[in-house]
């Protein structure tokens, strides 16, 4: 198969636009789609500051790549979760996936690169905090992706980014969308959004600029353009929910291109006209009495709590 724009051998076939482009011009193609992405949203301008939430992945090093390369200002933060973490501190796999994006911010002279170690700041790592909150039952992603938010919020306050993005793609996003429609999570379909707004002081604008393109898109994105990141999934991604949907919607994908993009595109013009916003209700914000973030939560913030109780149990040690 030939590229649409010149006569070299497509490297892709991308059924759900008609669209087979080579290995020059797939990469053009790709960063416009981000451009246009992030124009049509208005997701932020050249004056803004931009914290790019890495986790060593395809998706967050191809969107730092793209946003350097389209001459935003661009930083990267990665939070160390010390996933793999044995008590003799032999690598796993937060080690393996920092190292990745180590390496890809060395590459990268004029952009900052944030570390956020929580083991080192904090004294233990998610799965500790989870096992200590859980009492060692279910998988640690709900209390991971808290701390995560609170980071990645706290350090772009601190540090003055007007936007915070995350690479979630269009598989991520229609996989969490069809999640919250089977079980009519009318809140949460409410709120999920390209652009999040700054809620008051102390919230940092967040944006997904891939979240139009393709998982598989952002995969040739990365390999064609040399970009080394972690294969490997999270050990604790292994039976979640949202793999099932993604292999759902691949499916339907399969037999009818385009299926993905459309469920999600019709979704966003449902929002546009006003669907499901009412549901979506401000919530009432105020600073936690400890860590000043904005919290809905009377007095300390959720993160806090979970620090709180593990004051606590050390208290309560003979
Ligand atoms: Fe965190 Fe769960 Fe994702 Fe692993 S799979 S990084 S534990 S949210
Ligand atoms: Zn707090």
């Amino acid at each position: 198969m030939r590229c649409r724009k010149c006569d070299r051998q497509a490297v892709i076939n991308m059924r759900q636009h008609k669209l087979a482009l080579c290995e020059v011009h797939y990469p053009e193609w790709f960063i416009l789609q981000v451009q246009r992405t992030i124009e049509k949203y208005h997701m932020f301008g050249y004056d803004d500051r931009v914290l790019v939430a890495v986790s060593g992945g395809k998706d967050s090093l191809s969107l730092w790549d793209v946003l350097l390369r389209l001459g935003y200002q661009a930083d990267g933060l990665y939070i160390d979760l010390g996933i793999g973490r044995s008590d003799s501190g032999a690598a796993g796999y937060s080690a393996a996936s920092r190292e990745k994006a180590e390496r890809f911010a060395s590459q990268r002279s004029g952009a900052r690169f944030i570390v956020v170690d929580l083991w080192a700041e904090y004294g233990e790592t998610v799965p500790e905090v989870a096992k200590r909150v859980h009492r060692g039952r279910g998988r640690p992603c709900s209390v991971c992706g808290l701390i995560k938010r609170h980071v990645m919020n706290r350090v772009a306050r601190e540090d003055n980014y007007t936007v915070l993005a995350t690479g979630h793609n269009l598989d991520d996003e229609a996989a969490t969308l069809l999640g919250n429609l089977l079980h009519w999570q009318i809140g949460y379909i409410a709120r999920q959004a390209p652009v999040l707004l700054a809620s008051g002081d102390g919230f940092a604008r967040k944006v997904k600029p891939l979240c139009r393109l393709y998982e598989r898109e952002t995969a040739a994105y990365a390999l064609l353009s040399g970009i080394d990141y972690i294969y490997d999934e999270c050990p604790y991604a292994v039976g979640a929910t949202s793999l099932y949907h993604k292999e759902l919607l691949n499916r339907l994908e399969e037999e009818s291109p385009g299926a993905k993009l459309q469920f999600y595109l019709g979704f966003l013009r449902a929002r546009e006209t006003g669907l499901f916003c009412e549901q979506g209700g401000a919530v009432e914000l105020h600073p936690c009495i400890n860590c000043g973030q904005p919290t809905s939560a009377p007095g300390l913030c959720t993160f806090c709590r979970l620090w709180k109780s593990q004051k606590e149990s050390a208290d309560d040690r003979p």
